[in-house]
């Protein structure tokens, strides 16, 4: 990337062009391609916090509010290959309101053998109408976060813990999350990434179960599923948007995020 960009894409996130010094060309050069997948090593200098262990071997759970049975008649999603889970989530109809207000699914976006894999909330109005997460304002910001950190939106993969668009943006509910978990841990089980960022108080939380506050989740490196993916939570670019003062903690987020993929030693006092 020319300097000019990587200034450009500082410059959104906010941060003061003597700060990103702080990764030097160096440490981005090294990094591995995105297709290089060795192994995930557990790094016994990173403070690890366990969480629930959960797998995709499961069916997608009836919308008791709803007369929809097709949710129900489907098949266990947990040995889908990509291409039929693709297919088979726009005929899902596990959650009424959100299956008669929604224009289309939106299952994900990227490069499916990402090492990074970038999980938020649910699709917005934008979404909804491309049919591809994180496209407006916020998905804008999400792409200059990437690029401030020498990472292409191509390379990574980008997915909701909603397939569905919640009506007026509303939160989803547990119920909707939950039914909608199975398809996610199926793309979380095939893509297999060396790392997870979630963005946002909804990601956290789902993917981690727990409620405690993101200020609280971030500076650290958590644990996912039955493979241990690590996790770094960090804020939702629509809560930088909202909250610009807050970007300087998500620039150092990012930094983790670069030196985990890279293997580097990471030092949570840094973080802070
Ligand atoms: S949000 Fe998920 S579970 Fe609910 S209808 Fe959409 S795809 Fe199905």
């Amino acid at each position: 990337m020319d300097e000019i960009k990587r200034r450009h894409y500082l410059a959104v996130m906010g941060i003061p062009l003597w700060l990103s010094k702080t990764i030097s060309a160096q440490s981005i050069d090294v990094r591995p391609p995105v297709d290089v997948r060795p192994p995930v090593q557990p790094k016994p200098s990173i403070p690890i916090q366990k969480e629930q262990n959960v797998t995709a071997n499961t069916i997608i759970p009836k919308d008791n509010t709803s007369n929809h049975t097709t949710a129900q008649a489907m098949p266990p999603i947990a040995n889908m290959d990509w291409e039929t889970l693709a297919t088979q989530v726009t005929k899902c109809q596990a959650c009424h309101e959100l299956v008669t207000n929604r224009s289309q699914t939106v299952f994900g976006t990227g490069n499916r053998n990402a090492d990074l894999l970038i999980i938020g909330e649910a699709p917005g109005a934008e979404e909804d109408k491309q049919g591809e997460p994180f496209v407006g304002r916020a998905g804008q910001l999400l792409t200059s976060m990437l690029q401030a950190i020498n990472l292409q939106r191509e390379q990574v993969y980008i997915a909701n813990i909603l397939k569905c668009r919640p009506p007026n943006n509303r939160d989803p509910s547990t119920n909707e999350a939950q039914r909608c978990e199975p398809w996610l841990l199926r793309q979380i089980e095939l893509i297999n990434p060396k790392l997870i960022l979630a963005v946002g108080r909804i990601a956290a939380h789902n993917l981690l179960k727990t409620n405690i506050a993101v200020g609280k989740l971030r500076c650290k490196v958590h644990q996912y599923g039955l493979q241990n993916i690590p996790v770094i939570v960090t804020y939702h670019p629509s809560y930088l948007l909202r909250s610009p003062g807050q970007k300087p903690h998500a620039w150092k987020d990012l930094q983790m995020v670069l030196k985990l993929l890279n293997q580097d030693m990471v030092i949570l006092e840094d973080w802070k």
